[in-house]
């Protein structure tokens, strides 16, 4: 399957320098950063730096290296913005929105990590 990545999304903009934003935590192949909009105390986005369109398009073609960094992030990200459960009452959820029926806004992987409140069930059925 061929992926087609549009460099000109914001988070390819975020990761060239060109608009800035709110970093958590930056690795060699990852970024991770505060959601500009957040939908609970903690939300934070994790990207990995190659021009990548969803989780899919990652799996089949980053390297390696790549996807041990991207998933070590995650987990770095989640202790220090401490929703690993286990503390207390904590816990979160990683959301990973992927093209038009997962309603997918902007076409650059990211996962949501979400957290600091109770988040309700997985899914309304309303959509
Ligand atoms: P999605 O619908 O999964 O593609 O989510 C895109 C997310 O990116 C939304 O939660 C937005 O609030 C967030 N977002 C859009 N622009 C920015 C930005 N410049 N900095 C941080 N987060 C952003």
């Amino acid at each position: 399957m061929a992926y087609s990545y549009d460099n000109q999304n914001i988070f390819a903009r975020i990761l060239r320098g060109e608009i800035p934003n709110n970093t958590v935590l930056e690795t060699e192949h990852s970024l991770a950063f505060h959601d500009i909009a957040p939908q609970a105390p903690v939300h934070v986005l994790v990207i990995p730096k190659g021009p990548y369109v969803t989780y899919d398009h990652f799996a089949a073609e980053a390297s390696a290296e790549e996807i041990v960094d991207f998933t070590q992030t995650v987990g770095l990200v989640c202790a220090q913005m401490e929703v690993t459960p286990g503390a207390g009452d904590a816990g979160y959820r990683m959301i990973a929105n992927s093209g038009s029926n997962g309603v997918q806004d902007v076409p650059h992987l990211h996962i949501h990590i979400l957290g600091g409140r109770m988040l309700g069930r997985m899914l309304s059925r309303n959509g």
